[in-house]
Order: structure tokens, then sequence, then C-alpha cells
């Protein structure tokens, strides 16, 4: 791709600059070309002015004829009646007369009038005063046409009709070269004067056309800020967005492509002149390659927009899914800034390749930039919403969670108290509830540490045999190896002395431990460390339930559980592995799953061997003391 933007820019921004007359100069110059262009450009008529000329024609005509009526030239009725028919023929269909249909009456009445005009005073016999009035017939309809092309072609024609006139009807008032200088000079004044006028109509037209550019410019701008203060369905944004951009520039093409709010990503979300089956198609489906490069450039690039011309393979890949030549050999890409990061580019294309006014791309960018702040403000309270959710489920989990427990505490205390249960027994019902509550606890404030990034890793020596024995006597007291399942430990001897967060290791292990003894009760499980690829590689392995694909990534999402088919599913708050995962996250590690409904679950995990706590960008800072406090 070409690119101009510098050079472009370079020079608009001269032209920009001074004491604000680029604008004016904007409407007053014309090259030649364009003014050529603007000259023959179609107008509309106006019937009702039109028909009130013809007719004030008519009554001129009639007067003149009735005024300078002579019996020996009677044979000119026919001439004169003929030309009335016709102008009264105009005023009556004026309204069917288009463009082209008022040119070529146009043209008809002006040849008309000025050759029978000059054919009549030359079969008279031209006298001065005759050649006066016969001047003026050539010299005044030519002002009267519209487009400049039409005053050449007729000019041309009343000179070749005067130069026949006076060949075969010569006058003999006068001599034949005075009358045909009098009457090629009035057709070039006419001429002249026909083109000036038209001159004038185009800077006219111009202008005025600069001025509903200009307003509408406004328009659209005012209707983006409007859009900038709503928070709809971003769809929707982009799709109002793209309407007015094509508002302010003729004839061209608009596409909005937004960023992936939550996953990397680019997605179509409007295009203009587009069937709507299309778009939505459009939206749910990737962008081509072409489009995801250009929205890459942009991103290199910043805030700034990009102006190119492209060439026809460009056009063709950039067009691929769109209806076929929807990229013209114009475009200007924006990009949408959306919380300080370009989220979004809006992409105007054109057929014809052009220049943009400074203050054209000015209105853009803003306009751009009120839409990044209408899907900022949106994607924010989307954010909002998620969390007002999130807090509603985790109150409604957290109710239902600590209820069960203290309900048990509570039975089990009051048979205590009427006497009538085994001691023994009952107190080991109670202490297993208060652990499940102190678990849960423990859970949820390790989760609402982890959100809000206040954990930091802190490295000492370890030894993952130690590590698993610690784990070993903590699990063989919890409720969940009532069913004493049996647990392999298997740490490789060849393992070297790692430096990493104890706790953390712990933690992360015990709690996949205790998943696997919870949802595969009385199944064999296996846990094992070694060095595999230069890092820890970490297996936790049972025969379970298993867990089905379609949830295999939702379970490390906070509050995420899943039914197993078994039917009651063991009591849980869903934060176990959202815990695991943001730990290994935070320790610089992966975690995979690979598991099979009916067959069993492997959890796996690699952790690299060194793991510095001052080295790890992902934790945070916080009052040693508080750390402590909860054993991060
Ligand atoms: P909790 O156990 O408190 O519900 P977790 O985040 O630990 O929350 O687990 C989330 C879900 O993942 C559980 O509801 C369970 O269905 C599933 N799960 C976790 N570990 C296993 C496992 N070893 N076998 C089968 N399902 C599991």
């Amino acid at each position: 791709m070409r690119d101009d933007t510098n050079h472009r820019s370079g020079n608009n921004v001269e032209a920009a600059r001074g004491d604000g007359r680029s604008d004016i100069n904007a409407v007053l110059h014309l090259d030649t070309a364009r003014l050529w262009k603007l000259m023959n450009t179609p107008r509309p008529v106006d019937p009702h002015s039109a028909r009130a000329a013809l007719l004030m024609l008519l009554v001129v005509y009639a007067v003149a004829g009735v005024v300078r009526y002579d019996p020996q030239v009677g044979a000119f009725l026919g001439i004169r009646l003929t030309f009335g028919l016709y102008v009264l023929a105009g005023a009556v269909w004026v309204h069917r007369l288009d463009w082209q249909r008022t040119r070529f009456f146009q043209m008809g009445l002006t040849l008309f009038l000025a050759m029978t005009t000059a054919y009549m005073e030359a079969v008279r016999g031209y006298h001065l005063s005759d050649l006066a009035l016969s001047a003026l017939t050539t010299f005044v309809p030519l002002i009267f046409l519209f487009a400049a092309k039409d005053v050449l072609t007729m000019s041309a024609a009343l000179l070749v009709g005067h130069a026949l006139i006076l060949q075969f009807a010569p006058p003999s008032g006068i001599t034949a070269s005075a009358a045909a200088l009098v009457l090629g000079s009035a057709t070039a004044a006419g001429a002249a004067t026909a083109f000036v006028l038209a001159t004038y109509r185009a800077g006219m037209m111009q202008s005025r056309e600069w001025w509903r550019q200009a307003c509408e410019r406004e328009r659209a701008l005012r209707a983006c800020a409007a859009l900038g203060m709503t928070q709809g369905d971003l769809n929707w944004v982009a799709d109002e967005l793209a309407r007015l951009m094509i508002a302010t520039l003729a004839d061209c093409r608009c596409l909005v492509l937004l960023a992936e709010a939550s996953a990397p990503g680019w997605r179509i979300a409007a295009a203009t002149g587009v069937e709507s089956e299309l778009v939505a198609a459009l939206q749910s489906a990737p962008p081509p390659p072409a489009l995801l490069d250009l929205a890459g450039r942009l991103v290199r690039q910043g805030t700034a927009p990009m102006q190119r011309e492209l060439d026809s393979i460009q056009r063709h890949s950039l067009s691929r899914k769109l209806p076929a030549g929807f990229f013209g050999r114009f475009l200007v890409a924006l990009p949408i800034v959306v919380d300080d990061a370009v989220g979004g580019a809006v992409l105007l294309t054109a057929d014809e390749q052009r220049s943009v006014d400074p203050n054209l791309l000015e209105l853009w960018r803003a306009m751009a930039s009120q839409v990044g702040q209408a899907i900022g403000k949106t994607r924010l309270l989307a954010r909002l919403q998620q969390a007002l959710n999130a807090k509603n489920e985790f109150v409604n989990t957290m109710s239902h969670e600590l209820r069960s427990p203290l309900n048990v505490i509570i039975g089990y205390s009051e048979m205590l108290e009427d006497g009538g249960a085994d001691p023994q027994f009952t107190a080991g019902r109670i202490r297993a509830s208060a652990l499940e509550l102190l678990l849960l606890i423990e859970n949820t404030m390790s989760a609402a540490r982890l959100g809000a990034g206040k954990v930091r890793v802190q490295t000492e020596e370890v030894d993952v045999g130690s590590v698993f024995s610690d784990i070993a006597d903590v699990v063989r007291t919890l409720p969940e190896a009532a069913t004493r399942a049996p647990i392999e430990w298997k740490a490789d001897a060849a393992l070297p002395r790692l430096r990493m967060d104890r706790l953390k290791l712990k933690e992360i292990i015990q709690n996949l431990v205790v998943n696997a003894l919870k949802y595969a009760p009385g199944s064999p499980i296996r846990v094992s460390a070694f060095q595999a690829a230069g890092q820890l590689r970490l297996e936790v392995q049972d025969h379970g339930p298993g867990i089905p694909a379609e949830a295999q990534t939702r379970i490390f999402e906070m509050f995420e559980r899943v039914e197993h088919a078994e039917g009651a599913s063991p009591a849980g708050a869903g934060l176990g592995l959202y815990i695991v995962k943001s730990l290994v996250t935070l320790m610089g590690g992966s975690l995979d799953l690979e598991s099979q409904v009916g067959v069993g679950s492997t959890f796996i995990i690699h952790l690299p061997l060194t793991i510095d706590g001052s080295d790890t960008s992902a934790a945070k800072t916080e009052a040693p003391s508080e750390q402590m406090a909860v054993g991060y």
C-alpha cells in the first residue's frame, strides 16, 4: 500500500493554517475541469417560473408582431404563429420538462427566435433600426441557456445560420459585411455574457453545495455527540455511526470494525449498503485477513487516521465476504479510541481517489471519538452489570452454602444437649461441619484477595516430597477422606530443590486433591510431580465422573459448578478451581485439564522451576502483616 498520509496531511495542515480563509478559497477556487463540469451540471427546473417566463415572452412577441405589422409581409404570419405555438406548447407542458428536455426546448427557442428574426429582416431589406432589433434577438436568448456546452453549440449554429441568411437573402438597406459584423458581434457578446452567467451560476452551486455539506456535517457531529451520550447495543451504535459517516462524503461506503472486549480479535459491527442478512452473517464471522491486517496497522499507528489509495489486489482482498467492489480506490481508516486504546476502526471508501479537506478529517475524528466514548460507556455498564450479577450470585451461593453446615452443627448440638446421642460420633459430625465452614470462609477470602490482585508470591526453598506429606496429613483429617480412597503420592526423586511459594503450591495441590476426593469418592487418586521440559509438572488424577467438554473451560471461573450425572453433587461454592487457576497464573505457570465423562479427570500444572517473588509481575504489593494474616 502506498502511504501518502504524511504527504497529504502535511499539505492539508499548510492549507488549514493562516487566517481561516482556506474555507472561502475552497468555495471560490474552481479548477478548469471542475468549473466546466459544474457549468454543465443538471439543475432542477422550477416549472412555475419557467411557465411565467414563457408566457411573458409570448405576450411580448405578440405585441411586437402587432406593432411591426407589415401588410406586404403577411407571409411571415406563418413563421410567427409557429413560433408562438412553440412557446405556448412549452408553457403548457412545462411540468414534463426535465433537465434534458428543457435544454433542447431552450436551444430550439434560441435558434428559432434569432434566426427567424434575422431572416425576416433580411427579406424585408435591412435598415439600421431593424438591424439593432435583429441583433438583440440573437443576443438575448443565448444568455438564458443553462448548460455551457449548449452556449457553444448555439453560438456556432447562429453564426452559420446568419451566414446562410446573408448569403441567400442579402439585405438591401445595408451592406452584407456590416450586417455580418453586427450579427456576429451580437452572437459573440451573447456567448460571452452567457459564459459569465454560467460561471457565476456554477460558483453559486458550489457554494450552496458547500453550505449544504457543512450543515450535513454539523448535523452528523451533533447526532454523533448524542450517540456518545447513549449506551445501546454496540452493533446499533456502530450502525448509526456508519450511517452518519456516509452522510458527510458523497458516494462513499462505510464499514465499522470493533475489537472484542473480552477476547483478542476483531469483528465487523456494521457496513452500509449491504443487505441486513449479510451484515448479520458478517457480525458473527471473523473478518477477512486483509481487514484484520489493516486493523493491526491502525493499532500500531495509534490514534492517527490513515489515508490510502488501494490497488485492485488490495481492493479485492479487503472486499472478501463483502459485496464485490465494496472497497474502492479511496480509503480512509479512522481509529476508534475506547478507554485510551484503539478499540475499533471506521473505514470509509469510495470508487474515485479524492483528497480530503483537513476540516472533514477533523470532523470524522471527532465523530469516531464520540462513538469511542459511547462504546466505552456501554462496556463499562456491561462490566458493572456483570459485577452486580456476580455479587448477587455470591450472596445467594454463600447463604446457601453456609446454611447447610450450620444446620448440621445446630442439629447435633441439640442432640448433645438432650443427651440422647453418642457424644463421640456427634462431636465428629460437628467438627466436620465446622471444618467445611472454615474451608468455605478461607476459600472466599482467598478468592476475594486474588480477585482484588492483593496477593504476592513469597519464595523459599521447597521440597515437593515434604509438601506432599504435609498435604497428606491434612487431607487425612478431612471429612472428604472418610471414603478411605487410596491416594498415591509420587514425587520424582530426581527433582531438584525448588525456589517457589510453598504455601501457594500446597494450596493448589490440596484443592485439587480435595476435589478428587469429593467428586470421585472411593476411586484411587494419583498425585505426581516430576520435571518436564525444564518445568515442574504436577498431575492430580482421579477415576471419577469426569467433566463434560462444554464445562471444561468455565469451571475455572468464579462460582462455576457442574451438575454430575449421578444426581446430587457434593456441596461447594464453585471457588476451588478459580483459586487454583489464579494461583497458578500468579506463579507464572499454566493449568490444563484432561477429562472424559465416566472415565475420570487429570489436572496438569506446569510451573517454572524457580519463581522469584520480586520478579513476578502479576504480584501486587501490600502491607506484610496483612499478607501473613491469610497465609500469602
Ligand atoms: P466446588 O468444588 O466448590 O464446587 P470447584 O471450583 O472446586 O468448586 O469446582 C468446580 C466444579 O468442577 C465442581 O462443581 C465440579 O462439578 C467440577 N469438578 C472439580 N473437580 C472435579 C473432579 N475431580 N471430578 C469431577 N468434577 C470436578
